[in-house]
């Protein structure tokens, strides 16, 4: 080992180089937040490459945001200089896209397939509603979808789901959810789950095609690993299946995606399922200082489920961990800012990042934060990609590249208006299903549609305008191209070139065509009418919707338009953390999901409060799992100080017009006194703060969380209206929507609710509150 290598793996404590030197066989590094295990995967890499001769090529990182993956690139550009280019680091999503996009045909589908956000997922439940009335009475688009993502979470294909199916409502949702495949299909299009899904199925179906990934990621290493679900870590499975060099880094403490299927198991089976694995252990944290660690451990040891380890430092002290109470959220908003504001003076405001539960959360602190002149990021919310004009954008663009996609055709065939109304879309939309072909195949047909009259004129305005820039403009043909696609803002030509010396360049890359995607978008803002379509709108944000696209534009000018599918696939994939800029100062706001893996000097976490943190959600449940997995959340907040954590709460919030009295967070509860420093007296924070709960009014809820009417004044307190009682007895079956089915062992009554217990066939006994538990008498 050359000198200069030797001091870079000195640095590392014990431990970790011995998960940096052990480079062949299964790995898991199992070790608490800020011990390093990101740190590790990426010395891994470079100790594979620089003292083992692993081809960068060979190399295979996966993690969970595009973010993470940039940062990884970036890290492993400073160690191991430009041949970090051709690592594979990747999102699980982008990882399964670029297999797709060469293989996919295998499956039927072609390799140009759309992505489909949750959007455009709800528009195409909508259409699925109105063509099955019967099966969707009652339902709502967002429940089904979640309902068919559990599905495929699980690998359940539709004909599974409906062989096991019990009951009216799992066989309804499974007969819904082999309709949305098929539209999918037609659609030339997958969903975000898809992605995965499809790619196992591939290497299932197709040897070959397994073998060759195989061969080619010999080395395969998965960061935030407690968080992959069953169908990533099949993914996982198959890919390292002959070789077994496979690390995965995680920490059971830190899953927080559960109820996105998120399997925990897979953390505490690994061994069992990849055998001779070998388990190292991280203990130290080099994050945070002891006093904000002290507070985390304190915090996480009340969950039952967990590996038990604990987190040291020698960061000995540091400043206690702050509590501060406000009188309300406004007030709370003020505080926080404020303090932000004055000790950013003396550093940076990069440095900051406010985290809290919901987006909803945001709210408040955005618009204190502009009466500040405080410049801040906000991670999630309406990122970029979701607003109006660049969707419609986007989706002109996926019409050019894939005709196939109805839900594109469908938001833009009458954007701007072209005199294309309901009545005719539904005629097209009949023609459509009649003659089993695209609503798009159906347009380039218009003269056959019946008693569609002139509109065909129309119609074929839209098509012609469509069918100008696909042969013009975009010349696409890829679809064997695209093994090998790095996602990288910048310039992708020089990257091919570099990348590929070897491999076959596809000619097209090459070619003197220089029309850039840029260049379609014009065409559409243009020729398309879709400048004059916002002016003509009179839309006041007119002027900031076409900053947006300018904005839009500026990117797609760095792709050729015969990459027009490799920008739509780049933009369909950012997530909500990616589109944050980090060159400047800004204070960051974002959930406490998306802080994930991130660190911080100084982190507020606002709203620590019953129904915010856990979430009403989890604690309605009234199963304890839930309120786990929202401990976790708060761990992971925690544990994203470097410097000093500061948690605050509020003892009255504003909602629905009237103020709804807060009680402090469990959470807070399960420190000891001793670790915070607040002026709060110690009995009280351990009775509960604010003793008095949420008010109800006569008459106005059925929904015991919309508390107040809008005309009552501000803080008064009203009579309590208790829930109705329950149409069931003890004895009876009932089903909840979580649970399945279960029988009523015992109904109590409370002051404001039914508490009910229920024995449920799948997941054993549980208590819950009637009015929330929604059970359905059988
Ligand atoms: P998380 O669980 O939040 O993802 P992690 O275990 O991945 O955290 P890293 O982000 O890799 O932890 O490291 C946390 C911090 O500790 C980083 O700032 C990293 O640079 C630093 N660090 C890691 N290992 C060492 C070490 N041996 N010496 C000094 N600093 C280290
Ligand atoms: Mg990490």
């Amino acid at each position: 080992m050359d000198i200069k290598n030797k001091i870079l793996y000195d640095k590392l404590n014990e431990r970790q180089r011995q998960a940096v030197f052990c480079t062949e066989g299964p790995l898991l590094i199992l070790a608490g937040a800020g011990s390093g295990k990101t740190n590790v995967l990426i010395h891994r890499i470079a100790y594979l490459i620089q003292e083992k001769n692993i081809e960068p090529y060979n190399i295979m990182a996966v993690t969970f945001t595009n973010k993470a993956a940039d940062e990884m690139k970036e890290r492993l550009k400073g160690l191991v200089g430009h041949e970090a280019q051709q690592i594979w680091a990747a999102t699980f999503h982008s990882s399964c896209v670029r297999i797709l996009r060469r293989y996919i045909d295998r499956l039927g589908f072609n390799t140009n397939f759309s992505i489909y956000d949750a959007d455009d997922q709800k528009t195409l439940m909508k259409r699925i509603f109105k063509e099955m009335p019967a099966n969707t009475a009652d339902l709502k688009e967002r429940n089904v979808l979640r309902a068919i993502s559990a599905y495929k979470d699980e690998l359940i294909s539709p004909s599974d789901a409906l062989k096991y199916a019990c009951g009216f409502a799992e066989k309804n949702n499974a007969l819904l959810y082999e309709k949305y495949q098929s539209e999918l299909r037609k659609n030339n299009a997958l969903d975000f789950d898809d992605l995965i899904n499809k790619c196992v199925e591939l290497f299932e179906k197709n040897e070959d095609v397994l073998e060759f990934y195989q061969k080619r990621l010999k080395y395969i290493m998965v960061d935030e690993y407690q968080d992959t679900n069953t169908s990533q870590f099949r993914l996982i499975e198959l890919l390292a299946s002959s070789h077994k060099n496979l690390c995965v880094v995680g920490d059971d403490d830190q899953s927080i995606y559960r109820f996105r299927g998120a399997n925990i198991e897979n953390i505490l089976s690994f061994e069992k399922i990849f055998k001779d694995t070998k388990v190292v252990r991280l203990e130290q944290n080099y994050r945070s200082t002891a006093a904000i660690l002290d507070v985390a451990n304190n915090v996480i040891s009340n969950n039952v489920k967990r590996k038990e380890k604990k987190l040291w430092t020698d960061k000995k002290g540091g400043a206690k961990v702050k509590l501060k109470e406000f009188e309300n959220g406004d007030q709370e908003a003020s505080g926080i800012l404020k303090e932000i504001a004055s000790k950013a003076k003396k550093s940076s405001l990069n440095d900051f990042a406010l985290l809290y539960r919901t987006n909803a959360q945001s709210r408040l602190f955005e618009e204190k934060c502009v009466n500040y002149g405080i410049p801040y990021r906000l991670v999630g919310g309406v990122n970029f990609y979701q607003r109006k004009e660049i969707k419609d954008i986007l989706a002109y663009l996926k019409v050019i590249s894939n005709s196939k996609d109805d839900i594109a055709v469908l938001r833009v065939i009458n954007t701007p208006k072209r005199g294309i109304g309901e009545t005719s879309l539904g005629k097209i939309s009949s023609f459509a299903s009649e003659f089993n072909i695209n609503f798009y195949e159906a347009c380039l047909n218009s003269w056959q549609i019946p008693s569609i009259g002139k509109t065909a004129y129309k119609i074929k305005s839209f098509t012609d305008f469509i069918e100008k820039a696909r042969k013009e403009l975009a010349k696409i043909d890829i679809s064997d191209i695209s093994d090998n696609i790095v996602y990288k803002n910048g310039d992708m030509d020089n990257f091919y070139n570099e990348a590929y010396k070897d491999t076959d360049i596809p000619d097209l890359l090459q070619s003197g065509d220089d029309k850039r995607v840029s260049d379609i978008i014009n065409y559409i803002l243009d020729e398309g009418g879709y400048r004059d379509y916002l002016m003509l709108e009179g839309d006041t944000q007119a002027q900031s919707r076409l900053e947006n696209i300018k904005e839009l534009i500026s990117k797609a000018q760095m792709y050729k338009a015969s990459l027009l599918d490799i920008f739509l696939e780049e933009t369909s994939l950012i997530a909500d953390v990616d589109t944050t800029d980090k060159s400047a100062q800004m204070l960051t706001l974002m959930t406490l999901h998306g802080a994930k893996g991130l660190e911080f000097e100084y982190v507020y976490m606002c709203g620590m409060e019953e129904e915010l943190l856990p979430c009403t959600m989890s604690i309605a449940s009234g199963d304890e799992a839930d309120i786990e997995e929202e401990r976790r959340l708060c761990y992971v907040g925690m544990t994203r100080a470097k410097k000093q954590l500061v948690l605050s709460y509020a003892k009255k919030r504003l909602i629905n017009g009237g103020f709804d009295y807060k009680e402090v967070s469990r959470f807070i509860r399960e420190i000891p006194p001793q670790l915070l420093d607040t002026d709060i007296k110690n009995e009280l924070l351990h009775q509960g703060i604010n003793r008095k709960k949420s008010v109800y009014i006569a008459g106005y809820n059925t929904n015991p969380y919309k508390q107040f009417n809008k005309s009552l004044p501000f803080g008064k307190e009203f009579i309590v209206k208790k829930s109705e009682k329950p149409d069931y007895k003890a004895g009876d079956m009932v089903r909840h929507i979580k649970f399945g089915e279960g029988e009523v062992l015992s109904i109590t009554e409370g002051k404001k609710d039914y508490e009910i217990e229920v024995n449920f066939k799948k997941s054993g006994i549980k208590k819950m509150m009637a009015g929330f538990a929604k059970l359905e008498k059988m």
